[in-house]
């Protein structure tokens, strides 16, 4: 019987993989392998038929060492604490290897939003923020959006957290709309980020990124822009999947020419699903949830959850494909990493390949603490220097040590949040 996947388990054995490389004492050890604190609580909200519903909300904090914890909030059905935990972990990991002042956090409420009512929402980001209240805010920990929210529930969150403080502290969270002291260029920043590590990787190898052709998995905020960028380079996206929430299940939209990315973000929902109607009479062929794996094509974008390529599916991988962007989190198990790396599939590993969008958060913090915010082109400009800085530094690990992608970011990492607590002397 298959065991159910954990992703808390899984970043756990990652880091405990590196820890061992590292040779790091026990005492750290034990430190960076559980978060610091966690806060589990229940939401009521008053439904539009006058019922109360109860949600369960999480809030972890996994390090902070080395700044106030940062991460998402994620509204899932499916949420569990141990995908909370392990998030709150890659986003340590994130924070340290593109080198921003940050620790890592993440937060959670179990629902599915598509079941509410955009008052129903308000109440619920009102309510979560109610419970966290006293342990979150611009020097303890920055929340922002993630799978499912979005810059009107960062807004919502904002607006309950200053008329309980009083006064204006909108680095309090980030992926706020521009209106109210967002940043230009965060929208675009994580999916853009993933093409900047895959052009960065491009050059080292000598590939000229045109005629390249990726395949991606989701069509959200992170696959949109990534998509949009890699063909604006010059590069062909072949397939395209999301989750139907009709049908309980994902479609692989194939287009073997390319995909036209207006047209198909016009048939696309604010929730990342397409139509497939819509799309069958265009010409895509609609094809099962895991066919994104197996198109011919050079690169491979997983960019919407967590346990996809596992050791069930890594085998249905096309022998075209030559590498791997992880824009979302923690998409491939340890199992299927070992296979990749048997069949030297070069992997630009998700915490370093997706932290452009944390490093736009951090620069909306800094821009609402100066209170001066900078055009678009200075936003996607410092973030390609950090990306492509920090991609260099992994790969360049990688190189001189013979390491895997993943381990060689991992090392630069954990070394890094090691040190701030070291020199805390917390370990
Ligand atoms: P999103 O909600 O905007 O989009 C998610 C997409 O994935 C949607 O198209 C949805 O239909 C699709 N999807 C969901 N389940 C699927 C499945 N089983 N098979 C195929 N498609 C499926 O979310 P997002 O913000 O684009 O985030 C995607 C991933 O990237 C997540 O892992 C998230 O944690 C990570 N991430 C996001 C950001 C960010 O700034 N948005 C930053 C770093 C990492």
């Amino acid at each position: 019987m298959a065991t159910e996947f954990n992703a808390f388990e899984m970043a756990q054995r990652q880091f405990d993989s590196v820890a061992d490389k590292l040779q790091l004492d026990e005492g750290i050890r034990e430190l960076l392998r559980w978060p610091q604190r966690e806060f589990h609580f229940t939401v009521p909200v008053r439904m539009d038929d006058g019922t109360v519903k109860v949600f369960k909300g999480y809030r972890v904090q996994h390090n902070d060492a080395r700044g106030p914890a940062k991460g998402g909030i994620r509204f899932h059905p499916q949420e569990t604490v141990d995908t909370v935990r392990a998030l709150a972990t890659w986003m340590t990991w994130k924070c340290a290897v593109v080198d921003i002042p940050l620790g890592g956090g993440k937060g959670g409420v179990i629902c599915d939003p598509h079941d509410l009512s955009p008052r129903e929402q308000e109440a619920l980001c009102r309510g979560w923020v109610r419970q966290v209240a006293n342990n979150v805010g611009p020097v303890q920990d920055v929340p922002a959006p993630d799978v499912m929210t979005n810059p009107q529930h960062m807004v919502w969150m904002l607006d309950e957290y200053e008329k309980l403080v009083g006064g204006h502290y909108p680095g309090f969270i980030t992926g706020k709309p521009v209106e109210v002291g967002g940043s230009l260029g965060r929208t675009e920043a994580t999916g853009f980020g993933v093409i900047y590590t895959v052009r960065e990787a491009m050059q080292r190898f000598g590939v000229p990124i045109e005629g390249v052709r990726a395949s991606l998995q989701g069509f959200g905020n992170v696959s949109q822009y990534a998509a949009k960028l890699f063909i604006e380079l010059g590069g062909t996206v072949v397939a395209v999947s999301c989750w139907d929430n009709g049908d309980h299940c994902a479609y692989t939209f194939r287009k073997s020419d390319g995909i036209d990315m207006d047209f198909l973000v016009s048939i696309t929902d604010r929730f990342g699903t397409i139509d497939k109607e819509k799309a069958a009479d265009a010409g895509f062929n609609v094809l099962e949830a895991d066919a994104w794996l197996e198109q011919e094509a050079e690169i491979l974008i997983p960019a919407a959850l967590e346990n996809q390529i596992t050791a069930d599916n890594v085998g249905r991988i096309n022998p075209s494909v030559k590498a791997i962007a992880e824009g979302a989190n923690g998409p491939t198990t340890p199992e299927a990493d070992a296979v990749l790396k048997e069949r030297g599939i070069f992997v630009i590993p998700d915490f370093l390949a997706n932290a452009g969008g944390v490093t736009c958060s951090y620069f909306e913090q800094v821009q609402c603490n100066a209170n001066f915010f900078w055009p678009k082109d200075e936003v996607l400009e410092r973030l390609d220097q950090k990306m492509t800085t920090a991609f260099h530094a992994v790969a360049d690990l990688a190189e001189e040590t013979g390491e895997f992608m993943r381990d060689a970011a991992y090392m630069i990492a954990i070394q890094r949040v090691a040190t701030a607590c070291h020199l805390r002397g917390w370990a």
